[in-house]
């Protein structure tokens, strides 16, 4: 490719909407560009990497027993009916209408669709394992679309689903696609790790993300540097508290006190000069429509995810203000669990605390001295706090830490979630009727470019992994007008082409300061330079982007230097 034809159109500026490097990147080395809030167009160079990286993903796929397939983007609601998700999904899915104002949906995700087309072929035990997936467009109506292709309304993504006899068989799909996951993520150049995540509306119990960790990433990680357990925040489980962590017991009786327009745990805890985690926050909730108080610390933050695992409901909402006065008699901020007539659950941390501040049901009072035990009945106990930083590792103790990580993959097992309500069977070798057990697992592929881009950059641009870059190399005469520069360069441009080295010409009458730094933004792994010194000794300079170490090799040499290292 000649860079003066390529259409590469890069920005020296950074465009204002872009939070985040790769976001940045991708607009300024001109990969895409924005067609509409969270829809973007894949230009030359930006659609190669694409590409490369679903070749990856097509090989693994392939070798651990998937076979592709194309399904429709545009789905009917009569399926989304049958399993219960088209008015569970809510306003993330693009809802559209026939000219007989039939309904439809742009596809958000595809089990539907697959676990009817299956359902309609398969008859019995023989036909399984089935592993079937796609490389294809999915849509999602975001509320807030940002931080480039990392949350768009309309992404690439690869989905694979396994239809299995029973829960033997889904584990070793399970397995294979997780191995599968690790080889994509490590041949694309990233560090990714398995994460243990929240199953969210997929549903499902078992389920890992891939999460590749950087600044930027859009969602925290805890981790820990002693045994490498890692998991989402949000679903990290919460060690039972440890003795330095139970509350000073005590045995001082209830008493009230009157603290004046201290409604929040900053207020007081400078009003009664003590420290957050000696506060309990009594905070109701409406699951389902029906009143209950959840007790917290006042140092620990709620996770609402595990609440409603814990109430079992399926909507949970934060009480109003007049549902509160009805509930416990005082306004927003003087909330607490003594003598209220609802079901109070309490955090494991929470439930241990011997000697606390609470809210007295009563505006400008509270009560201190609570002993969760003696003082209060609950309904239930559970782990109910978000994890954070510092926190004992669930699996071995140690300190927990936390990072930013961006998804790439998710891998599920959805069991019959799919199959019962949609009626996927099959006969096993006694002729029973059996549902298929699934599992379904994805790949952001337009993620994945971010996150490279995330994990290989610099202040000056891109250094794209060889094996998603979009060109191996960029050669760049000095000035392209000198005779002898350009001949060299157009010799060696076609002697790399036939060793299957992916070269770009810069052919350009431009400043070398121009051509470098392009190179260096677009990110080519190798660039050549061609000057006049090096030239009278028959050398050039290669240059690596990534340790932009610099070496003078023979002309005559160069290609089979660069085959070498591209393809080792
Ligand atoms: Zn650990």
């Amino acid at each position: 490719m000649k860079m003066s034809q390529l259409y590469a159109p890069t920005l020296r500026e950074v465009p204002a909407e872009a939070e985040l490097r790769s976001h940045q990147f991708m607009l300024r080395a001109g990969l895409m560009r924005k067609s509409t809030a969270g829809v973007y167009a894949y230009l030359p160079l930006g659609y190669r990497v694409m590409q490369k990286v679903m070749n990856i993903v097509r090989e693994e796929m392939n070798k651990a027993g998937g076979q592709e397939v194309l399904l429709p983007i545009l789905q009917p609601a009569e399926l989304w009916q049958e399993s219960g998700r088209w008015a569970d999904y809510g306003d993330e899915m693009f809802r559209v209408k026939d000219r007989n104002k039939r309904d439809f949906c742009l596809g958000p995700t595809h089990e539907e669709i697959i676990t009817a087309l299956v359902r309609s072929d398969v008859r019995s035990y023989k036909q399984l394992p089935i592993r079937l997936y796609q490389i294809q467009n999915k849509y999602r109506d975001e509320i807030r679309p940002r931080f480039g292709v990392i949350r768009g309304r309309e992404f690439i993504m690869k989905d694979l689903y396994s239809f299995d006899r029973d829960e033997a068989g889904c584990d070793l799909s399970y397995q294979a696609m997780y191995d599968a996951y690790k080889e994509i993520f490590r041949r694309c150049g990233l560090d990714a790790r398995p994460v243990e995540a929240d199953s969210g509306a997929i549903g499902g119990d078992t389920t890992h993300e891939f999460m590749v960790l950087s600044d930027s990433g859009e969602a925290l990680v805890v981790h820990c540097p002693a045994c490498g357990y890692a998991a989402n925040v949000e679903k990290a489980p919460c060690a039972e508290p440890a003795a330095q962590d139970v509350l000073d017991t005590q045995t001082a009786g209830l008493e009230k006190v009157h603290t004046p327009d201290a409604g929040t745990i900053d207020e007081i805890c400078t009003f009664l000069d003590i420290e957050p985690q000696q506060c309990l926050k009594t905070v109701i909730y409406l699951a389902d429509g029906k009143p209950v108080a959840v007790l917290v610390r006042g140092d620990h933050t709620l996770n609402e995810l595990k609440l409603q695992k814990e109430l079992d409901c399926s909507e949970l909402l934060i009480a109003d203000a007049r549902t509160v006065e009805e509930v416990t008699g005082a306004a927003v901020g003087f909330a607490g669990p003594i003598g209220l007539s609802i079901p109070i659950i309490a955090d494991q941390a929470a439930a241990a605390a011997a000697d606390a501040v609470v809210g007295a049901n009563q505006t400008d009072y509270h009560t201190r001295h609570v002993s969760v035990q003696r003082d209060l009945s609950l309904w239930k106990t559970a782990d109910l706090r978000q994890c954070r930083e510092g926190d004992a590792c669930p699996a071995c103790g140690q300190a927990l830490d936390t990072a930013r990580g961006t998804e790439v993959g998710q891998v599920f097992k959805l069991g019959t979630k799919y199959s019962e309500p949609l009626k996927a069977t099959f006969l096993d070798e006694n002729g029973k009727e059996r549902s298929l057990v699934m599992g379904c697992y994805g790949i952001g592929v337009s993620r994945t470019v971010a996150a490279v881009i995330e994990q290989h950059s610099d202040a000056d641009g891109i250094s794209w992994p060889i094996s998603v870059s979009p060109y191996h190399v960029v050669i760049v005469p000095v000035s392209f007008k000198d005779d002898q520069q350009r001949q060299t360069a157009e010799e060696l441009y076609q002697t790399l082409q036939n060793l299957g080295v992916e070269a770009v010409l810069d052919d350009r009458l431009e400043r070398p300061g121009v051509k470098f730094k392009d190179a260096d933004l677009i990110g080519f792994p190798y660039r050549i330079t061609i000057g006049p010194k090096s030239l009278a000794e028959n050398k050039v300079e290669l240059i690596e982007r990534g340790t932009k170490t610099v070496e003078l090799v023979d002309i005559a040499a160069v290609g089979s230097v660069l085959q070498e290292r591209i393809h080792s």
